[in-house]
């Protein structure tokens, strides 16, 4: 059984053998059919009660298309082509028409499961791409100004004896439950809920394959050592840019010994009382990540598996 997270699971195709056309992606943004959402301050313009993106068409953004970053996000099944167009730079954009009268600039987390199918990962997609532009606007190779090329998916540097080319980037994290027999390892930060328990997580180092981050992970955060690894599913995280791997692994010690920087505690909790957490019975003492989140999905299939 294949899992969708949230954020995953885009319906747009991405028609990248259009990036490079000029004459296309200028003919696209002067049609009326074509659809642009802007963000502002990396939240998307969503309608009123955020239950669908704020979509504009491209003739009621027509004055910031030049000036302002735009990035083509796709087509959707009517081969109508969809754009995000960044107006971070427009300081009063939130109280100017258009985008006052089609609704509010909203966090994405905040409205994400209420959206149709499919547009959490098209506004996920936009959201990281224009925060990458937002950050990429210098060379780090020499120092010069960089401009966007590949209607978004790229960033070339502007100085001729230079060139170098900049690609927008993914930073792999695995996030997992180490489990041994009916109880699975979870763990809490500081900044968590009060009784909020999630899966340990951390950023894959360069040299490192998935199941090997997996391992030092666990044993760096809590002092677990875990034997095989198992792949649950991924999610695209763009705060900023960030893919979640998550896995299972088996547990082979139980003796908790945490590091006291990332986890405030550990514990072993079994899979009976996550279930009764889950069913939302009180007093469980645990309280389970939301369900936007993998950790949530991955509790979720630990419940089901038992
Ligand atoms: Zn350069």
């Amino acid at each position: 059984m294949s899992i969708v997270n949230v954020f995953a699971g885009g319906l747009l195709d991405r028609a990248s053998d259009r990036r490079t056309d000029a004459d296309w992606l200028a003919a696209q943004l002067a049609s009326p059919a074509t659809r642009v959402v802007p963000f502002f301050r990396l939240q998307p313009l969503v309608a009123p009660g955020g239950h669908a993106v704020g979509w504009l068409s491209a003739a009621e953004v027509a004055e910031f298309l030049p000036s302002q970053p735009t990035v083509f996000l796709g087509l959707d099944g009517d081969g109508i082509a969809h754009f995000a167009l960044d107006l971070s730079a427009v300081e009063d954009a939130p109280s100017q028409d258009p985008f006052r009268s089609a609704g509010r600039f909203m966090d994405l987390r905040a409205i994400a499961l209420r959206l149709p199918a499919g547009d959490a990962s098209t506004l996920a997609t936009g959201k990281a791409l224009v925060d990458w532009h937002a950050r990429h606007g210098f060379c780090a190779v020499c120092g010069q100004r960089t401009g966007m090329r590949m209607a978004g998916y790229m960033r070339k540097c502007d100085n001729t004896e230079c060139n170098a080319e900049h690609f927008p980037r993914t930073d792999p994290v695995v996030i997992m439950l180490a489990v041994h027999g009916d109880q699975a390892l979870v763990g809490r930060q500081k900044a968590f809920p009060p009784g909020m328990y999630s899966a340990l997580a951390g950023f894959v180092e360069p040299g490192e394959c998935i199941e090997e981050a997996v391992r030092r992970e666990i044993f760096e955060e809590a002092g677990i050592r875990v034997g095989a690894v198992r792949y649950h599913s991924t999610q695209p995280w763009p705060w900023p840019s960030s893919l979640m791997i998550g896995c299972f692994a088996e547990a082979e010690t139980t003796e908790i010994h945490i590091d006291g920087n990332e986890l405030e505690e550990a514990r072993w909790v079994s899979r009976n009382l996550l279930a009764a957490s889950y069913r939302g019975e009180p007093d469980t003492g645990v309280m389970l990540p939301p369900p936007m989140a993998i950790a949530h999905q991955l509790l979720k299939t630990f419940i089901e598996e038992g």
